[in-house]
């Protein structure tokens, strides 16, 4: 007999869900077993499971819930928005201001195509990018995770790292070929790379913060000699900010670093958790997509009101309230916490952290890429991440994601947080 609720609701998504789950992430292979917990509501920075106890939720839907669930402003715009209807399959003033409010935030975007999820997103801009340049390669990070369109699952990190693959099966090895996975932060390599093969790169494709391998931050110079490196050889440069944007500022993260890319990939945080994504960029660039350019891209739920209205709501919230300063100061107390703990108990840990955004590594020394983020010790990760959850505290189950600590999150939160963080590194 399952011992409650959610164990008997897992046995029933097992026989009918590959896993149980509709996203591998969402599994707890990447934490040593044990069974996924099944939620039935989020309020504030809580989510109750179905026996009705609750967390203090870190995982945030792995990002998009920046205002938290079920935020007053996002929820009323759902529901004005339900009884006017969610799809028209024609324009609609709502997906025309929101593309609007994206173009007057966002540094260099100049036209954007909403699109409904980051992985269409990214494919659709590397495939107009292939398109404007008449080139096929792409350069990517190896670790870093930008959807499961084909091409983009070769040498991918997050839910495809946790599960131990490197490039899953059933890609096709032409589309194989034409995608390399480079180190994070080695502009040496790239730049090494792009000599070679320069010519028959279409596009250099970077989460400027990454957000996939657990948060590694660009060294200085990084991103500056990408954008030059793409420039120099004809390439685009596309930023993937489909966690970033939105999450340290009320715009992209790229302008934290000066670099403003030719194209972005947005997602997650601007639906305020409803499907939404969005690419864009240069003029110049997007001209080349249908009904005006050769390439083609579409979507029959694409810019529906429903997501655009709570985007447009979400949006509103963060520009009026600029959480950011709070996000800041909330997560630095929550990093010097468990680093202090780490550290009384003999525990080797590397924290990286932006703003209320951070990955707890269970490595020593510096975290800068993909084989740095591995090196972080997923039995102890296991462990802690049980402790965590037992205690009434909710990450993402990998070793290779983040912790994010949202508009609701409050000094309560974090010291309860603080609490169990305590016991889970005693019991280490
Ligand atoms: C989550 C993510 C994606 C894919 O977005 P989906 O909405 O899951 O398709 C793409 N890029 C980055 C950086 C992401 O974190």
């Amino acid at each position: 007999m399952p011992a409650s609720a959610s164990d008997s609701w897992f046995l029933r998504a097992r026989a009918v869900i590959p896993g149980g789950v509709n996203s591998p992430s969402r599994s707890f292979q990447g934490i040593g077993g044990g069974t996924p917990v099944v939620m039935v509501r989020g309020r504030g920075a809580y989510l109750e499971d179905v026996d009705g106890r609750r967390y203090i939720d870190y995982q945030a839907a792995y990002g998009p819930l920046v205002l938290g669930h079920a935020h007053p402003a996002v929820t009323e715009a759902i529901r004005r928005q339900a009884g006017e209807g969610t799809l028209t399959g024609a324009p609609h003033p709502l997906e025309i201001e929101l593309a609007e409010r994206l173009c007057e935030t966002i540094e260099g975007l100049q036209q954007v195509r909403l699109v409904s999820t980051g992985t269409e997103a990214v494919m659709s801009a590397v495939r107009i990018a292939r398109a404007y340049t008449g080139r096929n390669r792409v350069v990517k990070f190896r670790g870093a995770y930008h959807g499961h369109s084909d091409a983009m699952l070769v040498d991918a990190g997050s839910g495809v790292g946790t599960v131990g693959m490197t490039t899953p099966a059933g890609i096709p090895a032409g589309v194989e070929q034409d995608v390399t996975g480079l180190p994070y932060n080695d502009l040496a390599a790239v730049t090494e790379f792009m000599e070679q093969h320069g010519d028959a790169v279409a596009a250099i494709l970077v989460e400027p913060v990454e957000g996939n391998m657990g948060l590694v931050e660009p060294e200085a110079g990084f991103l500056a000699g990408l954008a030059e490196l793409a420039r120099a050889h004809a390439a685009l440069l596309i930023f993937d900010e489909v966690i970033t944007a939105f999450r340290f500022r009320y715009g992209v993260a790229g302008f934290l670093y000066g670099v403003t890319p030719d194209l972005y990939c947005l997602g997650k945080t601007i639906g305020g958790g409803l499907p939404q994504g969005a690419y864009g960029g240069r003029a110049e660039v997007m001209a080349a997509v249908a009904p005006i350019g050769p390439s083609y891209q579409a979507g029959t739920l694409a810019g529906n009101p429903l997501a655009a209205r709570a985007g447009l709501a979400l949006l509103d919230v963060l520009r009026q309230e600029n959480p950011y300063p709070e996000m800041e100061r909330l997560g630095k107390l929550l990093h010097e916490g468990l680093v202090e703990q780490a550290s009384r108990h003999g525990i080797p840990v590397s924290l990286n952290r932006l703003g209320g955004m951070f990955t707890l590594f269970f490595t020593e020394g510096v975290v800068r890429d993909y084989d740095g983020a591995l090196r972080s010790d997923a039995k102890r990760f296991a462990r802690f991440y049980h402790a965590l959850l037992a205690g009434g505290v909710y990450l993402a189950p990998s070793r290779l994601e983040c912790w994010f600590v949202s508009a609701v999150h409050t000094e309560r939160e974090i010291a309860r947080t603080l609490e169990v963080s305590e016991q889970a590194f005693a019991a280490l």
